[in-house]
């Protein structure tokens, strides 16, 4: 009897670039032109098995089905904000493991805020990611998986418009499947999103960063700042000791002017850590000359963290101190602060328990 392949001795057709699916369908004996075919089920008809894919010889589909398969997220929790405008997905992947993404509804925008790791290794001392620790890095295949699962669960009804990378993990320390994930997103044979509305936030990994300015991407970059001087910051970001805020900032600068465009920075207030108004000049006059924009983010509160929201009012001082003169968005309190929606807190909540679909109360 002939042996099955297992599942891990297959080969995954998601996540393959063109030139890498040519090959293979080359060494299947089948015409190059065939991988075309191949990805346009994959990413334009979005099936979901090899059988599914009509124009294809009957011959060559079993061959498919016999040595490849096609990766999928299967929803294990959907939890729905009290606005009904953010759903956070937990999802399990084919070995088993658990990342979260989440879904934003705004007018004409669908964003989705997918994961590049499974726990993240740089130990944020505010992130329930962090806290978490890092399991593996994420395939690029299933960065994909996560933005395919949750077009299905869309049902046609909406297109996703724009992808952020700040779900769980560190995107650039996945550099290779992270930047596969981004031209497959892109690209024409691909999902066929824009790169301009595609936005990588990173804890400061600067070669990363100046090796991504390199690629000459069009998607957008925001650096996760956190604090104003490196005292603080080495206390919330362990990374600050090997590219502390100075060095951060410089690579995030030189990427702004090689782009043509503002570097978000991102900036989570966390009450008397880095909310004074002394953080609130010493961050205005850090952004003076850096073409850049400021999210302000209200920290999320999680589990076994001594860290607190500012009060209301202490945010709003300290978004006036440094609006004057800058570009400040309007604050947001991230969405679905009610689900829990903080990185990496779906998980740790529901652990490996069944489904569970849920209206925040
Ligand atoms: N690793 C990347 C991307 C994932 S984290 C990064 O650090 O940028 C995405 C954003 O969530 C970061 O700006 C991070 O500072 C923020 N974040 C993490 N935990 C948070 C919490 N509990 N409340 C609010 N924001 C949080
Ligand atoms: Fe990792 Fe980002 Fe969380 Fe820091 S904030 S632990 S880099 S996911």
């Amino acid at each position: 009897m002939i042996k099955q392949p297992s599942l891990t001795e297959k080969i995954n057709l998601k996540g393959l670039t063109r030139t890498e699916l040519e090959s293979f369908v080359v060494e299947w004996g089948e015409p190059k032109y065939r991988a075309q075919q191949v990805m346009s089920w994959l990413y334009h008809k979005r099936v979901t098995g090899v059988e599914a894919m009509t124009n294809l010889s009957k011959g060559f589909r079993s061959k498919l089905a016999a040595e490849a398969y096609i990766s999928d997220a299967r929803v294990i929790a959907r939890t729905i904000s009290d606005d009904n405008l953010a759903i956070k997905y937990l999802f399990e992947l084919t070995d088993g493991v658990q990342v979260e993404s989440v879904l934003m509804c705004e007018r004409d925008r669908v964003t989705v805020c997918v994961s590049s790791q499974v726990g993240c290794a740089m130990g944020c001392d505010f992130c329930a990611t962090g806290k978490m620790g890092f399991f593996r890095n994420l395939t690029a295949a299933e960065i994909l998986d996560q933005l395919t699962a949750i077009e299905r669960e869309l049902d046609g009804k909406k297109a996703v418009t724009n992808v952020v990378f700040m779900g769980m993990g560190e995107p650039l320390a996945n550099y290779d499947e992270l930047l596969k994930a981004i031209r497959l997103m892109a690209s024409p044979d691909g999902l066929r999103l824009s790169e301009k509305r595609m936005t990588v936030s990173t804890v400061g990994l600067v070669p990363r960063i100046r090796q991504f300015t390199r690629e000459g991407l069009k998607c957008n970059l925001a650096l996760s700042l956190n604090a104003t001087t490196d005292e603080v910051r080495t206390r919330l970001m362990p990374i600050n000791t090997r590219y502390p805020i100075d060095e951060a900032l410089d690579a995030a600068g030189e990427w702004a002017r090689m782009a043509k465009r503002k570097v978000t920075l991102e900036y989570v207030l966390i009450r008397n850590v880095n909310d004074s108004i002394a953080d609130a000049k010493r961050l205005r006059k850090l952004m003076s000359g850096l073409p850049c924009k400021l999210n302000l983010i209200p920290f999320n509160e999680i589990e076994d963290s001594e860290f607190r929201r500012p009060e209301l009012d202490r945010i709003e001082r300290f978004r006036q101190i440094v609006a004057d003169g800058h570009y400040v968005a309007p604050i947001r309190f991230s969405r679905g602060t009610d689900i829990a929606a903080a990185c990496g807190q779906l998980r740790t909540i529901y652990g490996t328990q069944g489904i569970v679909i849920s209206k925040a109360s």
